[in-house]
């Protein structure tokens, strides 16, 4: 795990508190989520639900996740055989890659790649088969996809809408990819994580939701992103019952069970009014319409996200070159942290001076740090 020590959002992080930046950097919201779900978990936490749940996570939450893939995406899950819930998407990922994965095997994934997949494909002893989505509008290229498969591909890993880039995959890339899976025998694995923050006229397409998909799809999402409680490590993953059961049989040896009081929280949550999640992306679009104007005017490049609540910018027009070295500046230089892009790809110099910030902040955060940006100028 040598290559692994340390995770960019936490060196990230650590700058923003040791230099009194604004945190543009790692993706936490600066406000948490809906008042009833905060108060369902300290209400479950005082009536006693405080001992090891139920290994599959509890039978309300397994329901809720169910009834929310048929509500949103018309998908007919059993809660009782198909549903996992996990610490965070971060353990959907690396207990689906341990249970799928032999040494040896090959991975197809995207960069720019979140990086624990990286990661949990190291941890199987699995390599990793890249296919770059390059800047500005990280398009899939058909001859790339078809090239990283191979008769190795036991997964393909997908993340839509995709952090960093901010992409929303398009249906007819997803039936591309599925088509290849297929072809190849390979399970595809979609981290969904972001499927309630998507923008304009963008579509969450979920790869479970395509013809013939959802006997071969592992779907993976969490409550940090829709309801705003990064903090709570709740997640979950469906799929045809022998791919969950694999993914369990891992998971009970990494944490076992995961925080029981939050579970019956996030189940409610789950079933708020559709209020609720049009509310939610349309405060974020507000967001990222205010942080991209405030980049353009502090002279940046952007390519404005479909979803997420990412956006890439390309400082180079600020005679910024490198976007790691601009990065380490950046607090000495603006007063505000944001993550290189770079690090992100297997080549770097696919997005040397790339930065990415996050929008998932107060509207006078982001003014504050749209005004520092403006620093950057030269004189
Ligand atoms: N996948 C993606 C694409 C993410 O951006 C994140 C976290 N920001 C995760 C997974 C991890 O989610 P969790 O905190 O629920 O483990
Ligand atoms: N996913 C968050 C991001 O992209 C960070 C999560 C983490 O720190 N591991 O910023």
């Amino acid at each position: 795990m040598s290559p692994f020590t340390s995770t960019i959002f936490a060196e990230i992080t650590a700058l923003a508190t040791s230099t009194g930046a604004i945190n543009l950097g790692q993706g936490f919201p600066d406000t948490d989520g809906p008042q009833s779900l905060l108060d369902d978990a300290c209400a479950a936490i005082q009536g006693g639900a405080n001992q090891y749940p139920p290994g599959p996570g509890v039978p309300q939450l397994r329901e809720a996740v169910a009834e929310h893939q048929k509500r949103f995406y018309g998908l007919d899950v059993d809660p009782e055989r198909e549903v996992l819930v996990t610490a965070g998407a971060t353990e959907a990922i690396a207990a689906t890659v341990l249970a799928l994965c032999e040494a040896g095997d090959e991975v197809v994934t995207f960069d720019p790649v979140y990086d624990s997949y990286a990661a949990s494909i190291a941890l199987a002893g699995a390599v990793r088969r890249t296919v770059a989505l390059r800047w500005p509008d990280f398009a899939l290229d058909p001859d790339a996809l078809r090239a990283a498969f191979s008769e190795r591909t036991r997964v393909v890993l997908v993340n839509t809408p995709h952090n960093p880039a901010g992409k929303v995959f398009t249906r007819a890339e997803l039936e591309l990819i599925g088509s290849l899976a297929r072809e190849h025998g390979a399970i595809v694995v979609t981290d969904e994580v972001y499927e309630h923050q998507v923008f304009d006229d963008a579509e969450h397409v979920p790869m479970a939701a395509l013809p013939g998909m959802a006997e071969q799809t592992v779907t993976i999402s969490s409550a940090g992103k829709t309801f705003s409680v990064t903090g709570w490590k709740v997640g979950w993953l469906h799929g045809p019952a022998e791919l969950v059961s694999a993914a369990r049989a891992v998971k009970q040896f990494l944490t076992f069970v995961n925080a029981g009081p939050m579970q019956p929280a996030v189940a409610s949550a789950l079933s708020l009014g559709d209020d609720f999640y049009t509310g939610l992306a349309s405060d974020l679009r507000r967001k990222r319409d205010l942080l991209c104007a405030g980049l353009r005017a502090a002279g940046f490049e952007v390519s404005v996200p479909q979803g997420t609540y990412f956006v890439i910018a390309d400082p180079t027009p600020l005679g910024h070159d490198d976007g790691v070295q601009l990065c380490r500046r950046l607090p000495e230089l603006a007063g505000v942290v944001a993550v290189p892009v770079s690090v992100f790809y297997d080549d770097p110099e696919a997005a040397r001076p790339l930065v990415r910030f996050a929008f998932c902040k107060r509207d006078d955060v982001l003014h504050d740090a749209v005004e520092r940006l403006g620093r950057l100028r030269p004189a």
